[in-house]
């Protein structure tokens, strides 16, 4: 049988001893009582962290620890209250406990861990706790890590909205391109929503340190990034943009589908997604039954030639050339009878600086996108995020750890 001296130096747990402990084989379980090493007397308040010599009074807890083999392991430890001129009696600071809840430190950080790269339900199942328990210590992990770690500075921002479902709807979200983490999540989309977030989260300092913002074609966003952040550049997402040459492919679509007869809707029909797909990631099949459809009907041929060239447009690095080659996709449309590009050309010439500001300020077009998909696998993994704090720690570790990163690639690649 090991002696308490040798469960103490498995235990490891810095400052403490064991000086009792139980095994029961039946129920394989391990029970160890720690109390102070002699020497490790200096007490600290968990209020304010001043230090005393005397303790008030000395309690029991109980936590759950680290497995032991099969056995699972419980440490009752000696936890001393300190009267404190400032806060009253109070409970003593101790490092392995870092909450009320009865889990010892090492053992919430394990579960947080494993909360990174499977479900809470998963986790819940492989650690025999409930799956409530479980996101619990999973967001006090991930406040103990929000609260120590370094953050990048704001110079480029993105903001963009995740559409959430008919009873929740818009989620902003705010994030750094640099660091390509998300930064802050605000209810619906309204000029009032990013107003909050240069109000609360940002110092005036701060926010004169933004030099670009990468927005959608977003009234609103635009508004508030105006009156907030007056020397800050709007560049329009690349990916937006043609995100709006795609619907008005699909605009094009829909009217030939209707307009023309029997015969040409069987053509047209179960064709949406290929023509909405890029070229280049089509294989010679898919060509070719998207060559079919062009030899007869040239509307939605052209439809799809223009949304293939409009993406060259970001190829440019100079303002003037860039125009250039606006110019003459423009002149494409001439004659062409299709109103859903000629909706999206007065568009782009409506936001046309924010267009060509991509040529004095690069951002990195896509980050947008990345973050916006993990967010949205997190939130269909998950189910139960109702705590927007947690999603957006969560998605903040999942950018920093880089755990999704092949979806990251992967929503790079296609977009
Ligand atoms: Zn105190």
């Amino acid at each position: 049988m090991p002696t308490d001296n040798e469960f103490t130096r498995i235990l490891q747990w810095p400052g403490y001893r064991v000086y009792r402990h139980q095994i029961d084989e039946k129920n394989r379980t391990l029970d160890l009582w720690v109390r102070r090493k002699r020497g490790n007397r200096k007490l600290e308040c968990s209020g304010c962290g001043h230090k005393f010599q005397n303790s008030y009074d000395c309690r029991e807890r109980t936590v759950r620890d680290l497995p032991w083999s099969e056995f699972q392991a419980a440490v009752h430890i000696e936890v001393y209250r300190v009267k404190c001129p400032t806060c009253g009696v109070k409970v003593e600071k101790v490092p392995l406990l870092p909450s009320k809840a009865p889990f010892s430190k090492r053992f919430e950080d394990a579960v947080g861990l494993a909360c990174e790269s499977a479900s809470a339900r998963q986790v819940a199942r492989r650690f025999g706790l409930a799956e409530r328990t479980v996101r619990a210590i999973d967001l006090r992990y991930l406040e103990r890590w929000a609260a120590t770690r370094r953050k990048t500075a704001l110079r480029q921002m993105g903001v963009d909205e995740i559409y959430r479902g008919k009873s929740d709807k818009f989620l902003t979200v705010v994030s750094n391109l640099e660091s390509g983490e998300p930064l802050w999540f605000g209810k619906e989309r309204k000029k009032e929503t990013l107003d909050e977030f240069f109000r609360t989260q940002l110092r005036s300092g701060q926010r004169r340190r933004i030099e670009a913002a990468c927005v959608d074609m977003w009234e609103p966003f635009r508004l508030s990034i105006g009156e907030w952040v007056p020397g800050c550049r709007l560049v329009y997402d690349k990916f937006h943009i043609l995100q709006h040459a795609n619907d008005a492919v699909d605009e094009v679509r829909r009217a030939e589908f209707f307009r023309k007869g029997r015969k040409m809707r069987d053509v047209i029909k179960g064709k949406k997604w290929l023509l909405l797909s890029r070229w280049k990631n089509l294989v010679p099949r898919q060509r070719g039954v998207l060559n079919r459809l062009f030899q007869l009907n040239r509307r939605v041929f052209k439809a799809y030639l223009l949304k293939e060239s409009l993406e060259q447009l970001w190829d440019y690095r100079y303002e003037g050339a860039m125009l250039n080659y606006l110019r003459k996709w423009m002149d494409q449309l001439r004659w062409q009878r299709l109103p859903s590009f000629q909706a999206l050309a007065e568009m782009l010439l409506k936001h046309l600086d924010g267009i060509l500001n991509y040529c004095r300020t690069k951002v990195r077009f896509g980050v947008v996108e990345a973050i916006n998909g993990n967010i949205r696998m997190l939130i269909n993994r998950g189910r139960g995020y109702k705590n927007m704090r947690y999603l957006l720690l969560k998605a903040q570790r999942m950018a920093v750890t880089n755990t999704e990163y092949l979806a990251f690639t992967r929503i790079r690649k296609t977009a």
